[in-house]
C-alpha cells in the first residue's frame, strides 16, 4: 500500500497519522518495585510459566527482557540525537565480536544491580543462578574478537557515536569437552532458545551480490560505466544489540547480519521441473552466516570465509550509504562525517566495495570515489605471524566478486605507478608491494590492500607496531610513514573488574571512591595503601574468597582438588606454540622431577590451571592439550606429590569462565616467544585484577612491565632482538644436554612416562623442542624460565611481600582500560565529538 493510500485509509477510519502517540510512553521506573513488576508479567505472562517452573531459563528470560526495556528507551535517544546532530560517526567492522554475558553488564551499567538483586531475592530466587543459565555470546575465536567487545562498551561509556557492525553466527565458537584427555568439539547452537538481547530489523534488509558477470558501455559523458549483472543474490537481515554505556544514557548498536534468501527462486530450475533444487538452494544463501570459522591466528582459505567477509563488507557499507542518503543530498561531505574501522584484513575487501557503491550506485567516477575511500578507511594489524596473513586466490575472487577483483586491479595498478614514481627502476620493490601476488596461483594480499587504501595503520601494542614498521610492512612504512600509529590494547574496566570481582570492588570503592569504574587511573591511589597492613589482609582475603569460587570450577569441571592456601598459576588462551603452553608443561614437569627426587625444601605449593582451544585442525595444539592431559593425570594420581603440585586442564574457555578465572589468578602466565604475541590482552585482566605476570618482553608485557616495575614482574626469557639473532646457530640440544634438570625432564618425557599406552603420542612435540629451526626457541627461554618460576615461588612464601605486589599490579592497571584505547583511535584517528543523550527521566 502506497503512503498515501495508507493515508486516505487513516483518514477514513478518523485517525490521524501525523499525530500518532505509538510511543509516547511514560518513563521505565529503575526502582525494585517496576522492575519486579516488569520481571512477573515476562514471567507469567509473556512467557507464560507459574511458580512450578523450576529451570532459571524463563526467570533468565523475564529479567533480559525487563532490562532490554529500559536499554531501549535509552537506545532511541541515542539513535534520535545522533541523527539530530548530523555527527560524524565511526563504523567498527569486524568478522568477531566475543561478547559473552550481557546480564551483569547491563545491570552494572544501567545502574541497577542493587534493584534488581532485591528484586530477585524478594521473589525468592537467586540471581547467582539466573546469571548461569545465560549462554556466552560466543561470536569469536579470542583476543581480537574480545578487543572487539571492549570496545564497543568503551565507545558508549565515553558517549563515541560509533557502531559495530558483524555476523549474527548461528553457531558461536565451538564448546569444547575433554575426552581420554584430548579436545573434542561440540557445535555452539548458542541461539537455540531464542536470544533476548537482539532486535531485528527486517525493514532495513539489504541485499549483496556474489557471482555473475561485469558489462562494460560508455554513458553520454563518454565515462565507462560498469553493470554487474546475473548475480546469485543474498538478503542481509540486521538484528541489532543494544550496548550500553556506563551510567550516560547512552546506548549504542551493534548490528549484526544474518542471510537469508531471497525468495525468488531460481526460474530455470523451476520450470525444469527442479522444484525441490530452486528450493534447496535457499539453504546456501542461508550458509553464509551459519558458523564462525573457530581459527584463531591462522588463514583459513576456504571460499565460505571469503563470502563471509564480502557479505559483511557489502551489507554494511549499504546500510551506511542508506542511511546517509536519507538525511544528505550528495556525498559532497560523506568523508568529513564517516570513518571505518577494519579490525585485522578480514573486512579489508570493504576498501575495493566502497569504490564499487560509490562509482557503480552513485555515480562517481574514479578520483573522486578514491578520495573518499582514501580518507574513510583505516586499518587495524592484529598479528605479525605470516601464516595469519590472508591471501586469496584470484580465481577465487574473480568466481565469487568479478567486480571487486577489477576494482582491485585497477587499485593496485595506480598504486604501482605512484610506487614506480617514488622508486624509478626498482623492479623488486613493485614486485614485493603489488598487493596481487605473481606465481603459478595469483594471489590477492589482503593485508596489502587494507594498507593502499587506508589513512590510518596501527599496530595493537609499541613492540607490535616498531615491528610493522621494521619488518612485515617495511616498505608501505617507508612510502607513508605518517599513515602508522601505536594503539595498544586495553580490555574494560566494567566486565574485568567491576563486574567480575564484586569483591575487590567493594574494596576498592569504600579506599578511594567509585569513580575509577570510568577512571581507571584512579586506581594508582591504591599503591600507598600497599603498605597498610589492614589493607593487606583484606586484599588477601578477597583473593582467597575468589580462589575458592574457582577452585570449585575446577573441581566441577576437571574433578582437581585445588588447595586455596597454594600458588594458583594460571595460563588461559587460545592454544598456539608461539603462545607456549609446553613451556609451561616442561615447568610443571621440572617440578614433579624435583619432588620425586625429594629435592623439597623451602617448597612452594602451587596450583597450575591450563585452559584454552585448539583449532580443530591444528594437529600440534591439539597434541599440546593431550600433553597437559597426560602430566595432569601423572601429577594429581601420584602420592608422593600431594598437595605440593597439581596441574588442571580447564576445558570450554571462555569469556564467562575469565570472569572467574582472572579474579583468583595469582601468577599470570604470558610467556610467548618474544616478538610473535602483537598485544595480549589476557595479560591486562589478569593485571587489574591482582595478579603477578610472570612474562618475556612481548607484546604489551613490555607496557606492563614499565608500569609495576622489575620489583613486581618476574621477567625472563630472550628479547625479539636475541631471538633472531640467536636463530642462525640455535642448538637446542646441547642447551639441553649443558642443563641438568632440562635432560631431566626431557628424559622423562622421551621415556614414555606420560604415555605409557600409547608409544611414540608424543615424539613430534619431543622433536620440535629438539629441532634446531624451532620457530618458538622453546628450549632457549627453558632455564630463565625455570630461574623466573623459582623466584616468583620464593616470592609467594612472604606473603606480605606477594599481596604488596598484587596491589602494586591492580594499582598500575589503568593505562590498560580501553577507555584509554578508545580516547587514543579518537584522537588520532576517528576525531569524533562526544554526544550526550538526552536523560530518560525516571517515573
Ligand atoms: C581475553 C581473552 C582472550 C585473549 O587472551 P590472550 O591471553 O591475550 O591471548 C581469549 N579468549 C578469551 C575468552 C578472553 O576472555
Amino acid at each position: 500500500m502506497t503512503a498515501k493510500r495508507n493515508e486516505q485509509q487513516a483518514t477514513k477510519n478518523n485517525c490521524d497519522p501525523e499525530n500518532r502517540k505509538l510511543v509516547e510512553l511514560p518513563p521505565l521506573g529503575m526502582d525494585q518495585a517496576s522492575i519486579s513488576d516488569d520481571f512477573r508479567r515476562y514471567f507469567a505472562h509473556t512467557l507464560g510459566r507459574d511458580d512450578h517452573c523450576t529451570s532459571s531459563h524463563y526467570p533468565y528470560k523475564a529479567l533480559a527482557f525487563a532490562m532490554r526495556d529500559r536499554l531501549i528507551e535509552r537506545w532511541k535517544n541515542t539513535r534520535r540525537v545522533y541523527e539530530d546532530t548530523d555527527c560524524r560517526r565511526t563504523f567498527y567492522l569486524s568478522l568477531e565480536f566475543l561478547m559473552g554475558r550481557a546480564l551483569s553488564n547491563t545491570m552494572l551499567n544501567l545502574g541497577v544491580e542493587d534493584e534488581v538483586s532485591a528484586a530477585i531475592y524478594d521473589l525468592g530466587l537467586r540471581l547467582e543462578d539466573i546469571r548461569e543459565s545465560e549462554p556466552d555470546a560466543g561470536l569469536g575465536n579470542g583476543g581480537l574478537g574480545r578487543l572487539a567487545a571492549c570496545f564497543l562498551d568503551s565507545c558508549a561509556t565515553l558517549q563515541l557515536p560509533v557502531r559495530g557492525y558483524g555476523l549474527r553466527y548461528e553457531y558461536g565458537m565451538f564448546r569444547q569437552h575433554i575426552s581420554n584427555g584430548q579436545q573434542v568439539e561440540d557445535p555452539d547452537h548458542w541461539l537455540r532458545d531464542g536470544n533476548p538481547w537482539e532486535l531485528e530489523r527486517p525493514e532495513y534488509f539489504q541485499r549483496v551480490q556474489f557471482g555473475g558477470r561485469t558489462e562494460h558501455h560508455t554513458d553520454a559523458n563518454g565515462h565507462v560505466r560498469v553493470s554487474w549483472v546475473d548475480t546469485h543474490d543474498v538478503l542481509a537481515v540486521p538484528c541489532d544489540i543494544p550496548i550500553p554505556g556506563f551510567r550516560n544514557g547512552t546506548v549504542n548498536t551493534l548490528r549484526l547480519w544474518k542471510s537469508a534468501a531471497t525468495d525468488e527462486f531460481d526460474l530455470e530450475e523451476f520450470n525444469a521441473g527442479g522444484y525441490t533444487e530452486a528450493v534447496a538452494a535457499k539453504n546456501s544463501a542461508e550458509n553464509i552466516t551459519m558458523v564462525l570459522y573457530p581459527n584463531d591466528a591462522s588463514e583459513n582459505g576456504k571460499e565460505l570465509r571469503l563470502r563471509q567477509q564480502y557479505f559483511l563488507a557489502s551489507a554494511s557499507i549499504k546500510d551506511v550509504m542508506r542511511e546517509w542518503r536519507e538525511s544528505h543530498e550528495d556525498f559532497s561531505s560523506f568523508a568529513e562525517k564517516n570513518c571505518f574501522q577494519l579490525n585485522d584484513t578480514h573486512p579489508s575487501i570493504s576498501v575495493a566495495e566502497l569504490m564499487r557503491q560509490l562509482m557503480d550506485e552513485h555515480g562517481m567516477l574514479w578520483d573522486e570515489a578514491w578520495t573518499i575511500v582514501s580518507s574513510t578507511m583505516a586499518y587495524t594489524n592484529h598479528t605479525l605471524l605470516p601464516e595469519a596473513l590472508e591471501r586469496w586466490p584470484v580465481r577465487l575472487f574473480d568466481q565469487l566478486v568479478p567486480r571487486l577483483l577489477e576494482i582491485i586491479y585497477e587499485i593496485n595498478a595506480r598504486f604501482l605507478t605512484q610506487v614506480a614514481q617514488h622508486w624509478p627502476g626498482d623492479t623488486d620493490r613493485l614486485r614485493r608491494m603489488s598487493i596481487i601476488e605473481e606465481g603459478h596461483e595469483p594471489m590477492v594480499r589482503m593485508a596489502y590492500l587494507a594498507l593502499v587504501g587506508s589513512f590510518s595503520v596501527n599496530g595493537v601494542a609499541a613492540l607490535h607496531t616498531q615491528l610493522l614498521k621494521e619488518g612485515l610492512f617495511l616498505d608501505f612504512y617507508e612510502m607513508w610513514p605518517e599513515r602508522f600509529n601505536n594503539k595498544t590494547n586495553g580490555v574494560t574496566p566494567r566486565r574485568w573488574l567491576a563486574a567480575c570481582n564484586p569483591g575487590l570492588r567493594d574494596l576498592i570503592d569504600v579506599t578511594i571512591g567509585n569513580g575509577w569504574i570510568s577512571h581507571l587511573p584512579n586506581l594508582e591511589q591504591l599503591a600507598e595503601k600497599a603498605e597498610s597492613r589492614t589493607f593487606r589482609r583484606l586484599w588477601r582475603n578477597i583473593k582467597q574468597e575468589n580462589k575458592a569460587r574457582l577452585a570449585k570450577m575446577v573441581k566441577a569441571d576437571c574433578d582437581v582438588e585445588f588447595n586455596t592456601e597454594a600458588m594458583f598459576d594460571v595460563q588461559v588462551k587460545r592454544i598456539h606454540e608461539y603462545k607456549r603452553q609446553l613451556l609451561n608443561i616442561l615447568h610443571v614437569i621440572h617440578l614433579y622431577n624435583r619432588i620425586k627426587a625429594g629435592d623439597t625444601e623451602n617448597w612452594t605449593n602451587r596450583c597450575v590451571l591450563i585452559g584454552g582451544k585448539a583449532a580443530p585442525g591444528y594437529q600440534v595444539a591439539k597434541l599440546i592439550i593431550k600433553l597437559a592431559s597426560s602430566v595432569a593425570r601423572v601429577v594429581n594420581s601420584d602420592p608422593d606429590v600431594g598437595d605440593r603440585l597439581k596441574l588442571a586442564f580447564l576445558p570450554n574457555y571462555r569469556v564467562s569462565a575469565m570472569e572467574v578465572i582472572a579474579p583468583a589468578a595469582d601468577l599470570s602466565e604470558q610467556i610467548s616467544t618474544a616478538g610473535k604475541e602483537a598485544s595480549g590482552t589476557g595479560n591486562m585482566k589478569f593485571m587489574m585484577n591482582g595478579a603477578v605476570t610472570i612474562g618475556t618482553l612481548d607484546g604489551a608485557n613490555i607496557e606492563i612491565l614499565e608500569e609495576v616495575g622489575i620489583d613486581n614482574f618476574f621477567l625472563f626469557g630472550l628479547t625479539t632482538v636475541d631471538v633472531e639473532a640467536k636463530r642462525r646457530h640455535y642448538d637446542p640440544n646441547a642447551i639441553i644436554d649443558r642443563d641438568p634438570a632440562f635432560l631431566k625432564v626431557m628424559k622423562l618425557l622421551e621415556s614414555s612416562y606420560f604415555n605409557q599406552f600409547e608409544l611414540g603420542l608424543f615424539d613430534t612435540i619431543i622433536e620440535s623442542i629438539r629441532s634446531p629451526y624451532d620457530p618458538w626457541m622453546t628450549a632457549a627461554d627453558f632455564r630463565s624460565y625455570i630461574d623466573a618460576q623459582e623466584q616468583a615461588a620464593l616470592a609467594y612464601q612472604d606473603q606480605d611481600e606477594w599481596v604488596r605486589m598484587s596491589i602494586i599490579n591492580t594499582a598500575k592497571s589503568g593505562h590498560f582500560s580501553t577507555d584509554r584505547t578508545m580516547e587514543e583511535y579518537n584522537r588520532d584517528i576517528w576525531r569524533l565529538e562526544p554526544v550526550t543523550a538526552p536523560p530518560v527521566a525516571p517515573a
